[in-house]
């Protein structure tokens, strides 16, 4: 069957905070917006339990303030759909073309707010224990190891400032790493002269113990071959993260990590092309600084729009 063509003002890639915060202001300005997302509505922050640190709210689900934003997008006209999967992009054609399963989508616009997924640690009780002591966010959720025993697994530049900055919650940090640290020396020596943390080099952790909640793990000395169980009461896993930048990786510019660049007006190279939130290269990731990028997009976005159509 042919594909459908249909042109719209705005197309926004991704139902973060990022996509539909910007969905809420092109939608509120009039905008014929769509935006399309691939797996759940609310991106990485849909399933938290408990979020403590977005104004506003002194404690909030990330599936009540997704569903509160979503609700406020389409209010003011975005729609957004679910079930159809983008298959290329031309973002340098005029106009520009998003192509999905069903649709050939034409557009002036298009704010890519894909966002990134971070590695998940590869073992089975993983599931079971997500969020109730394996965690992946010592800004969202360090505070909740006030003087206790945790664990940060990994070894880049990310996993041991993870580790400085969670010492001034717990008492005592154990640094897991399979290798030799891949940290610049300033990031190793920090850690290595803080009294709180015990480095344990060529180790891995093999499983997760608990009942309803992470109490330790067991884990493998690589160089004597030995299992050492360990009493955790939470582990921070810091082993690296991948943008969602596969489809965009022809038409634009990325940095090492693979992340969009693009300046604090969320600008791309190419006139027209906006990148919003954890997508883009940037210091801080959050739900503020991705709310902050969905608005950047969309206002700027609409400049663009009124400038081209005179
Ligand atoms: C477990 C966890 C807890 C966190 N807790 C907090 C917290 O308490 N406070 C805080 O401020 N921050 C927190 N963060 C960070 C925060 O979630 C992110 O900074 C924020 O969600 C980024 O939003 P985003 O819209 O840029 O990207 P994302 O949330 O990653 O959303 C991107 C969306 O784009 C979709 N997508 C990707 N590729 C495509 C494609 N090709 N086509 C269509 N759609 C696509 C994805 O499915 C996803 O829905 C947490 C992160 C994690 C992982």
């Amino acid at each position: 069957m042919a594909k459908k063509i249909v042109h719209k003002d705005i197309v926004i890639i991704g139902a973060g905070m990022a996509g539909l915060t910007a969905a809420l202001y092109a939608g509120r300005m009039n905008l014929d917006t769509l935006v399309l997302e691939s797996g759940l509505i609310g991106g990485q922050i849909a399933n938290a339990v408990s979020i403590e640190n977005y104004p506003g709210f002194e404690s909030v689900s990330g599936g009540e303030l997704i569903g509160i934003l979503q609700r406020q997008a389409e209010k003011f006209g975005a729609v957004i759909d679910e079930f159809d999967t983008i298959e290329k992009v031309s973002l340098k054609s005029t106009p520009k073309i998003v192509e999905t399963e069903e649709h050939i989508y034409e557009c002036d616009v298009v704010i890519i707010a894909s966002g990134m997924n971070r590695r998940k640690l590869p073992l089975p009780e993983e599931k079971t224990f997500a969020g109730r002591g394996v965690h992946y966010c010592e800004m969202c959720d360090g505070h909740m190891y006030q003087n206790k025993v945790i664990a940060v697994m990994g070894g880049g530049n990310a996993a041991l400032d993870a580790a400085n900055f969670l010492t001034k919650y717990a008492e005592k940090i154990y640094i897991i790493h399979r290798s030799q640290f891949r940290a610049d020396e300033v990031t190793q020596q920090r850690v290595k002269k803080n009294p709180k943390i015990e480095i344990m080099l060529q180790t891995e952790i093999k499983k997760l113990n608990g009942k309803g909640r992470l109490q330790s793990v067991d884990i493998l000395d690589k160089n004597s071959g030995k299992l050492q169980n360990i009493a955790v009461d939470g582990i921070f896993v810091n082993i690296g993260v991948e943008p969602n930048t596969q489809l965009f990786k022809d038409e634009l510019k990325l940095s090492d990590s693979g992340r969009i660049i693009a300046g604090e007006d969320c600008c791309t190279e190419i006139e027209g092309v906006f990148a919003a939130g954890d997508v883009r290269e940037k210091k801080i990731r959050q739900l503020t600084t991705a709310a902050a990028d969905g608005t950047t997009a969309a206002l700027l976005a609409e400049k663009y729009l009124s400038k081209l159509k005179g």
